[in-house]
Protein backbone atom coordinates (compact mmCIF):
# COMPACT_ATOMS: atom_id res chain seq x y z
CA UNK A 1 0.00 0.00 0.00
CA UNK A 2 1.35 3.88 -1.03
CA UNK A 3 -0.01 5.66 2.09
CA UNK A 4 -0.48 9.20 0.00
CA UNK A 5 -3.08 7.42 -2.27
CA UNK A 6 -5.17 5.80 0.77
CA UNK A 7 -7.93 7.21 3.11
CA UNK A 8 -8.11 6.43 6.28
CA UNK A 9 -10.44 3.56 6.89
CA UNK A 10 -8.29 1.83 4.51
CA UNK A 11 -4.99 2.40 6.19
CA UNK A 12 -6.48 1.78 9.59
CA UNK A 13 -7.52 -1.97 8.06
CA UNK A 14 -3.91 -2.10 6.68
CA UNK A 15 -2.56 -1.25 9.82
CA UNK A 16 -4.06 -4.32 11.21
CA UNK A 17 -1.90 -6.54 9.94
CA UNK A 18 1.06 -4.76 9.40
CA UNK A 19 4.46 -4.37 11.39
CA UNK A 20 6.45 -2.84 8.70
CA UNK A 21 6.96 0.50 6.54
CA UNK A 22 9.60 1.52 3.37
CA UNK A 23 10.18 4.43 3.62
CA UNK A 24 12.36 6.04 0.38
CA UNK A 25 14.68 8.75 0.77
CA UNK A 26 16.96 9.97 -1.69
CA UNK A 27 18.38 13.51 -3.03
CA UNK A 28 17.45 16.45 -4.95
CA UNK A 29 21.05 17.11 -6.61
CA UNK A 30 22.96 17.56 -9.64
CA UNK A 31 23.68 13.95 -11.61
CA UNK A 32 25.58 14.96 -14.19
CA UNK A 33 24.70 16.36 -17.62
CA UNK A 34 22.26 13.92 -18.13
CA UNK A 35 20.32 13.04 -15.43
CA UNK A 36 17.57 14.42 -13.47
CA UNK A 37 18.33 16.22 -9.97
CA UNK A 38 15.58 13.93 -8.73
CA UNK A 39 17.55 11.07 -9.62
CA UNK A 40 18.10 9.67 -6.17
CA UNK A 41 14.68 9.83 -5.00
CA UNK A 42 13.23 8.67 -8.38
CA UNK A 43 15.20 5.61 -8.03
CA UNK A 44 14.22 5.20 -3.55
CA UNK A 45 10.48 5.65 -4.36
CA UNK A 46 10.82 3.37 -7.48
CA UNK A 47 11.84 0.12 -5.09
CA UNK A 48 9.78 1.01 -2.44
CA UNK A 49 6.80 0.99 -4.48
CA UNK A 50 7.24 -1.92 -5.84
CA UNK A 51 8.36 -4.11 -2.88
CA UNK A 52 5.02 -3.14 -1.21
CA UNK A 53 3.04 -4.63 -3.93
CA UNK A 54 4.35 -7.85 -3.04
CA UNK A 55 4.63 -7.58 0.83
CA UNK A 56 2.64 -7.06 3.65
CA UNK A 57 4.17 -3.77 4.19
CA UNK A 58 3.31 0.38 3.83
CA UNK A 59 5.31 2.72 1.70
CA UNK A 60 5.19 6.10 3.13
CA UNK A 61 5.46 9.52 0.98
CA UNK A 62 9.18 9.92 -0.30
CA UNK A 63 11.85 12.13 1.67
CA UNK A 64 13.41 13.65 -1.62
CA UNK A 65 16.05 16.38 -0.04
CA UNK A 66 18.78 14.77 1.84
CA UNK A 67 22.38 15.67 2.52
CA UNK A 68 23.94 17.20 -0.65
CA UNK A 69 26.07 20.06 0.36
CA UNK A 70 29.00 18.22 -1.47
CA UNK A 71 27.30 18.64 -4.82
CA UNK A 72 25.93 22.42 -3.91
CA UNK A 73 28.28 23.78 -6.56
CA UNK A 74 25.92 22.62 -9.46
CA UNK A 75 22.57 24.41 -10.02
CA UNK A 76 19.44 23.14 -8.33
CA UNK A 77 21.10 21.04 -5.72
CA UNK A 78 19.05 21.37 -2.70
CA UNK A 79 20.50 19.91 0.65
CA UNK A 80 19.37 20.48 4.36
CA UNK A 81 22.11 20.28 7.01
CA UNK A 82 22.67 16.75 8.93
CA UNK A 83 20.91 17.68 12.14
CA UNK A 84 17.95 18.99 10.54
CA UNK A 85 17.98 15.96 8.39
CA UNK A 86 18.24 13.57 11.56
CA UNK A 87 15.83 15.16 13.36
CA UNK A 88 13.10 15.05 10.72
CA UNK A 89 13.61 11.30 9.93
CA UNK A 90 13.54 10.42 13.54
CA UNK A 91 10.54 12.60 14.14
CA UNK A 92 8.45 10.90 11.50
CA UNK A 93 9.82 7.75 12.05
CA UNK A 94 9.15 7.48 15.61
CA UNK A 95 5.28 9.08 15.27
CA UNK A 96 4.77 5.81 12.66
CA UNK A 97 5.04 3.80 15.76
CA UNK A 98 1.93 5.70 16.83
CA UNK A 99 0.49 3.91 14.11
CA UNK A 100 1.89 0.46 15.20
CA UNK A 101 4.56 0.06 13.19
CA UNK A 102 7.62 -1.00 15.12
CA UNK A 103 9.84 -1.76 12.22
CA UNK A 104 11.12 0.41 8.99
CA UNK A 105 13.18 0.15 6.28
CA UNK A 106 15.17 3.16 5.07
CA UNK A 107 14.86 2.68 1.23
CA UNK A 108 18.11 5.02 0.59
CA UNK A 109 19.16 5.77 -2.61
CA UNK A 110 21.30 8.48 -1.78
CA UNK A 111 25.00 8.11 -0.03
CA UNK A 112 25.55 11.34 1.35
CA UNK A 113 21.87 10.04 3.64
CA UNK A 114 23.50 7.06 4.93
CA UNK A 115 25.45 7.45 7.77
CA UNK A 116 22.68 9.56 9.12
CA UNK A 117 20.16 7.55 8.66
CA UNK A 118 22.08 4.58 10.69
CA UNK A 119 22.47 7.25 13.91
CA UNK A 120 18.72 7.39 13.60
CA UNK A 121 18.20 4.03 13.64
CA UNK A 122 20.65 3.58 16.37
CA UNK A 123 18.65 6.29 18.45
CA UNK A 124 15.49 4.47 18.06
CA UNK A 125 16.38 1.26 18.81
CA UNK A 126 18.36 2.66 21.72
CA UNK A 127 14.88 3.56 22.79
CA UNK A 128 13.03 0.64 22.25
CA UNK A 129 10.48 2.03 20.09
CA UNK A 130 11.73 1.01 16.71
CA UNK A 131 13.59 -1.18 14.60
CA UNK A 132 14.68 0.75 11.59
CA UNK A 133 17.79 -0.23 9.02
CA UNK A 134 19.27 1.09 6.02
CA UNK A 135 19.25 -0.25 2.75
CA UNK A 136 20.64 0.58 -0.76
CA UNK A 137 19.87 -1.47 -4.08
CA UNK A 138 23.40 -1.63 -5.44
CA UNK A 139 24.45 -3.00 -2.33
CA UNK A 140 21.87 -5.64 -2.53
CA UNK A 141 23.34 -7.16 -5.73
CA UNK A 142 27.42 -6.29 -5.98
CA UNK A 143 27.73 -9.44 -8.72
CA UNK A 144 25.20 -7.69 -10.54
CA UNK A 145 27.04 -4.59 -10.52
CA UNK A 146 30.21 -5.68 -10.87
CA UNK A 147 29.39 -7.93 -14.23
CA UNK A 148 27.55 -5.08 -15.68
CA UNK A 149 30.45 -2.39 -15.19
CA UNK A 150 34.12 -1.87 -15.29
CA UNK A 151 33.83 1.90 -13.98
CA UNK A 152 30.70 1.90 -12.10
CA UNK A 153 31.61 4.96 -9.91
CA UNK A 154 29.84 6.48 -6.84
CA UNK A 155 27.26 8.84 -8.54
CA UNK A 156 26.01 9.64 -11.21
CA UNK A 157 27.71 6.88 -13.39
CA UNK A 158 26.51 3.75 -15.35
CA UNK A 159 24.32 2.58 -12.82
CA UNK A 160 21.91 5.28 -11.90
CA UNK A 161 22.26 6.23 -15.44
CA UNK A 162 21.06 2.62 -16.24
CA UNK A 163 17.95 2.50 -13.80
CA UNK A 164 16.71 6.24 -14.89
CA UNK A 165 16.70 4.88 -18.40
CA UNK A 166 14.58 2.14 -17.53
CA UNK A 167 12.18 3.87 -15.38
CA UNK A 168 12.15 7.82 -16.56
CA UNK A 169 13.64 7.33 -20.04
CA UNK A 170 12.21 10.63 -20.96
CA UNK A 171 14.48 12.18 -18.46
CA UNK A 172 17.51 11.41 -19.94
CA UNK A 173 19.91 13.63 -21.97
CA UNK A 174 20.85 10.57 -24.39
CA UNK A 175 23.19 12.86 -26.51
CA UNK A 176 24.69 14.29 -23.45
CA UNK A 177 25.66 11.00 -22.13
CA UNK A 178 29.62 11.10 -23.97
CA UNK A 179 30.76 14.11 -22.65
CA UNK A 180 29.09 12.96 -19.47
CA UNK A 181 32.06 10.59 -19.34
CA UNK A 182 34.72 13.04 -21.12
CA UNK A 183 34.44 15.65 -19.04
CA UNK A 184 33.95 13.54 -15.79
CA UNK A 185 35.94 11.54 -14.01
CA UNK A 186 34.92 7.26 -15.48
CA UNK A 187 37.74 6.19 -13.95
CA UNK A 188 37.32 6.93 -10.16
CA UNK A 189 38.74 4.11 -7.79
CA UNK A 190 39.96 3.68 -4.01
CA UNK A 191 43.01 6.00 -4.65
CA UNK A 192 40.68 9.00 -5.93
CA UNK A 193 41.04 11.95 -3.83
CA UNK A 194 43.65 10.73 -1.06
CA UNK A 195 46.84 11.75 0.14
CA UNK A 196 49.00 9.83 1.87
CA UNK A 197 45.95 7.57 3.46
CA UNK A 198 44.03 10.75 4.26
CA UNK A 199 40.96 11.93 2.36
CA UNK A 200 41.64 15.52 0.79
CA UNK A 201 38.26 16.43 -1.20
CA UNK A 202 34.60 17.81 0.63
CA UNK A 203 32.95 18.24 -2.99
CA UNK A 204 32.38 16.35 -5.71
CA UNK A 205 33.48 19.17 -7.93
CA UNK A 206 37.17 18.41 -6.15
CA UNK A 207 37.47 14.78 -8.01
CA UNK A 208 34.91 15.84 -11.27
CA UNK A 209 34.21 18.78 -12.96
CA UNK A 210 30.94 17.89 -14.23
CA UNK A 211 29.62 16.12 -10.79
CA UNK A 212 29.82 12.91 -12.15
CA UNK A 213 32.06 9.47 -12.00
CA UNK A 214 31.82 6.14 -13.72
CA UNK A 215 31.74 5.33 -17.53
CA UNK A 216 27.94 6.31 -18.62
CA UNK A 217 28.56 5.36 -22.06
CA UNK A 218 28.10 1.73 -20.39
CA UNK A 219 24.60 2.50 -19.39
CA UNK A 220 21.49 0.92 -20.88
CA UNK A 221 17.68 0.81 -20.09
CA UNK A 222 18.21 -2.76 -20.32
CA UNK A 223 20.90 -3.72 -17.91
CA UNK A 224 18.67 -1.00 -15.70
CA UNK A 225 15.73 -3.86 -16.02
CA UNK A 226 18.06 -6.15 -14.54
CA UNK A 227 19.32 -4.12 -11.72
CA UNK A 228 15.65 -3.06 -10.56
CA UNK A 229 14.17 -7.01 -10.56
CA UNK A 230 17.11 -8.05 -8.89
CA UNK A 231 17.77 -5.03 -6.29
CA UNK A 232 13.75 -5.26 -5.68
CA UNK A 233 13.90 -9.26 -4.70
CA UNK A 234 16.41 -8.42 -2.13
CA UNK A 235 14.17 -5.59 -0.77
CA UNK A 236 11.44 -8.38 -0.65
CA UNK A 237 13.38 -10.90 0.69
CA UNK A 238 14.52 -8.51 3.49
CA UNK A 239 11.56 -7.41 4.18
CA UNK A 240 10.30 -10.37 4.62
CA UNK A 241 12.31 -11.00 6.99
CA UNK A 242 12.21 -8.77 8.99
CA UNK A 243 8.38 -9.12 9.06
CA UNK A 244 9.00 -12.48 10.35
CA UNK A 245 11.30 -11.65 13.24
CA UNK A 246 10.25 -11.17 16.73
CA UNK A 247 10.47 -7.80 18.05
CA UNK A 248 12.11 -8.11 21.18
CA UNK A 249 15.34 -10.30 19.30
CA UNK A 250 15.80 -6.69 17.09
CA UNK A 251 16.28 -4.98 20.29
CA UNK A 252 19.81 -4.32 21.79
CA UNK A 253 20.71 -7.57 24.04
CA UNK A 254 20.63 -7.19 28.05
CA UNK A 255 24.65 -6.46 29.76
CA UNK A 256 26.14 -9.54 30.24
ZN1 LIG B 1 22.55 9.52 -7.08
Amino acid sequence: MYLADEAWPDIKSQLESTSLALVPLGSTEQHGPHLPAGTDHLIAEAFAREAVSEVDAICTPTITIGVSSHHRQFSGTMWVEPNVFRDYVESFTRNLAYHGIDRVIYVNAHGGNREHLREVGQRLRDDRIMYAIEWMWNDSIPDLVEEFFEQPGPHGGPKETSLIQYLHEELVHDNRIASAKNDGLSNFNQQTGRKFGARVFYDAIDNSKNGVFGDQTDASAEKGMQLFEEATQQLVNLSEWLIEQEFSSLMPADPV
